[in-house]
């Protein structure tokens, strides 16, 4: 499967794993230790269908409100999208003096450097889609697809492949930091930074998106109430017995950083 691509250069790969660690295994192992993660995270947190026809958000809110979100909670995310619609239609938006899109999503961190580049991302959209319906994006090949929303200013490969895979069901992989903490813990890749890790995973993973948006909805929930940044609950993790940190560290597993 052809690795997805990204504008950011892959983060320095750390040392090598010890051997007999997950993280030192082939790539076939370590996508089989993904298929098992992924039937351990089902009997445990269920069934999390893919159904576009209802997706959690219209594919512009999910774009606008995922730069939004960065660095900043999720009520904060809302708070900002609400505001900064408050403004008019798109074409508004684009229209408005770039202070009182700052000033409009200021419950976002750095309203200041991301009011333009909303702005800049709009007025990107509107030169190919007039009416701002980014449906196209589900019959252009993935890569394309992936770098299309990527040279939008301030759209990442994880926002990039949130829209894909929850709009539009195309076979990529959003990590976020709950995907990315696990399975460096687990050993399913190597340490490395979020944006290369999306290439890593998403070559270990099936083309399948139904499968994909569970297991990306399922690690969300275990990072969120489990494996969390620090003190994670290994005592009552479902992936502990294959886990890499759980191995070295025992219950006392440190607190992530990709450092
Ligand atoms: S065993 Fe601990 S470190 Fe490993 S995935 Fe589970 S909670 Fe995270």
């Amino acid at each position: 499967m052809t690795p997805a691509p990204s504008r950011a250069p892959a983060a320095p790969a750390g040392p090598p794993a010890p051997e007999g660690l997950n993280a030192a295994r082939p790539l076939e192992d370590r996508a089989e230790l993904l298929r098992w993660m992924k039937e351990q995270l089902h009997a445990e947190y269920g069934a999390r269908p893919l159904d576009t026809a209802h997706p959690r958000r219209a594919p512009m809110h999910e774009l606008i409100s995922t730069i939004l979100s960065q660095r900043t909670t999720h009520e904060d995310e809302e708070a900002a999208y609400h505001e900064l619609r408050t403004l008019g239609d798109w074409d508004a938006i684009i229209d408005a003096p770039v202070e009182q899109v700052a000033h409009a999503i200021r419950r976002s961190n750095y309203p200041e450097s991301k009011a333009p580049r909303i702005q800049a991302s709009l007025r990107q959209i509107r030169e190919h889609a007039p009416d701002y319906q980014l449906d196209f994006l589900a019959d252009l090949p993935v890569k394309e697809a992936l770098k299309w929303l990527t040279d939008l200013p301030g759209v990442g490969v994880k926002t990039a492949s949130l829209v894909l895979l929850f709009n539009y069901a195309r076979p990529v992989f959003p990590v976020d930091t709950h995907v990315h903490r696990i399975n460096t813990r687990v050993g399913t890749i190597p340490r490395m930074g979020e944006q290369a890790a999306h290439r890593a995973l998403l070559a270990l993973l099936p083309p399948d998106p139904p499968f994909l948006y569970e297991l990306h909805k399922n690690l969300l929930r275990h990072g969120q109430q489990v494996c969390q940044w620090t003190r994670p609950k290994c005592r009552v993790c479902v992936l502990r017995e294959r886990c890499d940190a759980y191995a070295i560290y025992g219950d006392r597993v440190p607190s992530f950083s990709v450092k």
